[in-house]
């Protein structure tokens, strides 16, 4: 099932010619989905089309409802031009970031806002009919909650962790239940295009549409939660690698007498310095009796996990920021072998670790002034991402438009 704008599936006439003026309606769409409202002038300098033809292709989708026209911009000398921009409610598109315990959902309008947001708490993400089962569920409630016809839904974008092969919407992680491929199961079900990809390269396209990565060209994204994901942005593409699995960067060995990793391998990055590795660390040397603010959580019932220990980061809390100087050691000597290899101008943290800001940006920082070639390092700026727990959810839209509107 291929991206379809609406008023794309009730165009007439031979073959090549609607082709033709769905090339070209397509670029206009682009352009104006890509920047703000514009005039006929200006549509046309930006796609290479002559103006009566932008005149006319521009009617025939204010006449589909696809455009709107936005009023009057500045005059360039003489009369001042009409604007025109995309109609926000045209379509919707449906957003879904699965994650290993939780479930976050989203519907967007064509401006890029979340208009319905669902955040479901327990969602543990297991293998079985039941799950996909539930999925497809709360992604019909979703829906249901809108009254708007299922055909105004462009598609679904899906985030999911682990191995993904974006081509062919399938996970090799998880939910092999699904014989033909998770995007296939719920394009069945649902009955709308689905496009899946893995959460880090999903952020990364958040962070590069509406994040920290705009206007960059080469951007490291880091998924810190309770492992390491890696989206790279390379001369402004997402890098997938031959079959999308490229940025398995937590596994790349280091400690060859460490500890095992879940891949099944030994001495991982991540079994070193991961969301799961610190909070490990912190339950062991609470065992130890070392004072902190979360042993007070503990006697309030709290569980000892990522969430509270960022909690305690964040709070000040000495013991919590000194077991996550530690871990950052490591995770700075591992991204001085990506900056050397791939010279990116930023490195953009975000997951779960990121709401500790710069508590996690200063050790790293000093790991990489220990261990990075300083005239490659010191080009590259590192920053916390400021989507945070958004980055997924604008991902998906960020990824769907970017399929939807490819001209090629
Ligand atoms: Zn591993």
């Amino acid at each position: 099932m291929s991206i379809q704008f609406f008023y794309e599936k009730n165009l007439e006439g031979v073959a090549n010619s609607v082709k033709r003026k769905q090339e070209q309606y397509r670029k206009i769409v682009r352009h104006l989905y890509y920047n703000d409202a514009t005039s006929i002038a200006g549509i046309v300098k930006a796609v290479h089309i002559s103006q009566p033809l932008v005149a006319s292709l521009v009617d025939d989708l204010i006449g589909y409802g696809m455009l709107l026209d936005s009023g009057v911009g500045e005059s360039i000398g003489g009369r001042r031009p009409n604007l025109f921009c995309i109609n926000p409610d045209y379509q919707y598109v449906i957003g879904v970031e699965i994650n290993l315990h939780t479930l976050n959902l989203a519907v967007f309008d064509l401006s890029n806002n979340q208009i319905q947001k669902e955040e479901i708490k327990y969602f543990d993400l297991e293998d079985s009919e039941e799950y996909l089962l539930a999925l497809v569920e709360m992604i019909e409630m979703l829906i249901s909650k809108l009254d708007v016809p299922k055909e105004r839904y462009l598609s679904i974008g899906v985030s999911i962790p682990g191995l993904v092969d974006a081509k062919l919407g399938l996970s090799y992680t998880h939910l092999s239940v699904a014989a033909n491929g998770l995007a296939n199961y719920l394009a069945e079900r649902i009955g709308l295009n689905v496009l899946l990809d893995n959460d880090a390269r999903i952020m990364a396209l958040g962070e590069k549409a509406f994040g920290k990565a705009i206007d960059k060209e080469n951007v490291l994204c880091l998924n810190l939660t309770n492992g390491i994901g890696l989206g790279m942005i390379l001369n402004g593409e997402l890098h997938s690698g031959k079959n999308g699995f490229a940025g398995e960067f937590g596994h790349i060995p280091i400690e060859p007498n460490g500890e095992l990793c879940h891949c099944g391998k030994i001495g991982c990055l991540e079994t070193l310095t991961s969301g799961k590795v610190l909070v490990q660390n912190v339950k062991k040397a609470m065992e130890k009796g070392q004072p902190t603010i979360l042993a007070q959580y503990q006697k309030e019932g709290k569980k000892i996990d990522l969430r509270s220990v960022v909690e305690a980061i964040k709070a000040e809390d000495q013991f919590a920021i000194d077991q996550l100087n530690q871990i950052c050691e490591y995770l700075g000597k591992g991204l001085v072998t990506l900056i050397h290899l791939l010279n990116p101008e930023m490195v953009i943290i975000g997951g779960r670790m990121a709401h500790t800001g710069k508590y996690v940006l200063d050790p790293v920082r000093m790991s990489m002034n220990k261990y990075a070639m300083r005239r490659i390092s010191s080009e590259t700026e590192i920053v916390c991402s400021d989507l945070l727990d958004n980055a997924a959810l604008m991902g998906t839209m960020a990824n769907v438009m970017r399929i939807a509107l490819n001209l090629d």
